[in-house]
């Protein structure tokens, strides 16, 4: 497995590989990588020749008072992982190696990212954005794989592919979730013993949400109510819970197939999403 720090040689790599006939399939993450992770790999390695997993994590897509300084890492583990995986790089790059020092050009997308998260962490998707475009720029991949987990995320980036005409295709890959229903996440390290059972009601709240919905109810303010109910009874801080069409983001009133329910809540101070195609 090749490991590359500069993106330079990183590029360099992937246009040897399309030049020799490869598919390249990419993964970004921001590591402490876990079986969600791998499971956009497997996606990845199925889908072409060679899988490049980027581990980074990225300064700009935080806000001033979040978790960038204390965001768990583990680069050895990381690579084990990939290299148990069949990964065939891992672009590891320094915080200079990817941002030089005067860099003034950034990707804006300017609808689907105003809403949830982005309410909520101004600058987030920017910084997302302008990374992906970076990395696509560097790895050249033919397929990335994001998961569902972050639903926004891959609306917004679908959508700056698309706007970009980035030549990729994208696919989507479903939520991983611990046997107790928990979705994975490389934060839930930070969670006590006691927060890691409240967290259970993020998970909860959304079955609610899809039992509700197949009962026969359509009302997304009386789903959205229960859903509320679930997380205040396990003492959760609610950031936001909302039901919105699978493309636009749009809320809804009236709940069809489709919609997604989505939630973002804090645990402590660990700010957990997670949301469910209904
Ligand atoms: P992260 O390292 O958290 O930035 O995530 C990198 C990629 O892994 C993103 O596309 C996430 O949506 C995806 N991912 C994170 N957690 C999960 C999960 N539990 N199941 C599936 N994909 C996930």
């Amino acid at each position: 497995m090749r490991i590359f720090k500069d993106a330079d040689e990183m590029q360099r790599w992937s246009m040897e590989q399309r030049i020799s006939g490869n598919t390249i399939g990419f993964v970004p993450t921001m590591g402490y990588l876990h079986n969600g992770h791998l499971s956009l790999i497997e996606e990845a390695r199925a889908e072409c020749d060679l899988v490049v997993v980027s581990v980074f994590v990225n300064p700009a897509q935080f806000g001033p008072k979040e978790d960038f300084g204390s965001y768990p890492r583990d680069a050895r583990g990381d690579l084990e992982m990939c290299e148990g995986a069949g990964v065939a790089a891992v672009f590891m790059p320094t915080l200079d190696a990817m941002y030089a020092k005067d860099a003034s050009v950034g990707v804006n997308e300017t609808s689907l990212s105003l809403g949830l998260c982005g309410t909520s962490r101004p600058g987030h998707f920017r910084g997302v954005c302008t990374v992906v475009a970076k990395l696509l720029n560097i790895i050249q991949p033919q397929v990335m794989v994001l998961g569902q987990k972050d639903y926004q995320q891959a609306a917004v980036l679908t959508r700056m592919i698309r706007d970009l005409n980035f030549p990729v295709e994208l696919k989507i890959a479903p939520i991983m979730r611990e046997p107790d229903g928990l979705a994975m996440s490389s934060r839930n390290i930070y969670l006590t013993k006691e927060q890691r059972s409240q967290a259970l009601a993020i998970g909860a709240a959304l079955t609610k949400a899809h039992d509700c919905f197949y009962a026969g109810e359509s009302s997304a303010d009386e789903i959205k109510r229960q859903m509320r109910a679930e997380l205040q009874e396990n003492a959760l801080d609610i950031d936001y819970v909302e039901i919105v069409n699978g493309l636009e983001l749009r809320p809804v009133q009236s709940v069809e197939m489709g919609n997604v329910a989505l939630i973002a809540a804090f645990c402590g101070k660990t700010r957990l999403i997670d949301n469910c195609i209904l």
